[in-house]
């Protein structure tokens, strides 16, 4: 969104004079204190990128709205990634249904005018371990690009834009039950919710948790490189 190519993309499918309104979602596994047996649950925040900056980072003005808390591991499931699917897959039920041909709504906006919005899944923010379970890829692949693993760390002989993943590709080799081909590229057999979801691209929402990996990821090990 911030270099403008997504916004290019995007306006070129639903009709014209169209509002888009980017979605741009949260969720990290949080330890539940006030509760026994140390219970876990994913509090997911969506919020949306129309909003100015300065706004967003007022908690006070409530920029964003807790959905809810996702349970972990959801009870009766029979893992936590199908359960996690299904779940979000239900919570955004009206994004992923999106008619983007079909007239929207009138919203009423901030400056009094009435607009044609189609909100839209835009970004998703999360550290690697909600990466690995959202994508749905085993541990220690890249959920956004196809690099194999023997190319990770630098090798020069990778080029990581030719390698991206394809969200028309895997449901194909799902439904062809080709699980081979799934398993050489770190793809669970699930059937992910965000394949479905319009003028979306799944594996391009993932955005960089700042915490966990700008701060304590990159800047760390940087770091401690330039002091060894
Ligand atoms: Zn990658």
């Amino acid at each position: 969104m911030n270099t403008g190519n997504w916004w290019w993309d995007t306006y070129d499918q639903p009709p014209a004079g169209a509002t888009i309104v980017p979605f741009i979602c949260a969720s990290d596994k949080t330890h539940l204190t006030i509760f026994p047996h140390n219970q876990h649950a994913w509090p997911l925040f969506p919020t949306i990128s129309n909003i100015r900056k300065d706004i967003r980072q007022t908690p006070k003005k409530k920029p964003g709205l807790l959905f809810g808390p996702i349970p972990y591991p959801p009870k009766g499931a029979k893992s936590t990634e199908v359960a996690w699917h299904s779940t979000v897959g239900t919570v955004l039920f009206s994004l992923r249904n999106l008619d983007v041909t079909g007239p929207r709504l009138k919203w009423n906006c901030a400056d009094i005018f009435h607009r044609q919005c189609y909100p839209v899944l835009a970004a998703w923010v999360r550290d690697y371990p909600e990466q690995v379970i959202i994508a749905p890829v085993s541990y220690g692949s890249c959920p956004v690009c196809e690099i194999p693993d023997s190319a990770l760390m630098g090798d020069s002989t990778c080029q990581t834009l030719d390698n991206s993943r394809d969200q028309h590709v895997y449901p194909e080799l799902l439904d062809e039950t080709k699980h081979d081909v799934l398993h050489t590229l770190h793809v669970h057999q699930i059937r992910n919710q965000f394949w479905q979801f319009p003028l979306c691209n799944f594996y391009h929402l993932c955005q960089p948790d700042e915490l966990h990996q700008l701060i304590l990821g990159l800047v760390k090990d940087v770091l401690h490189w330039l002091l060894k």
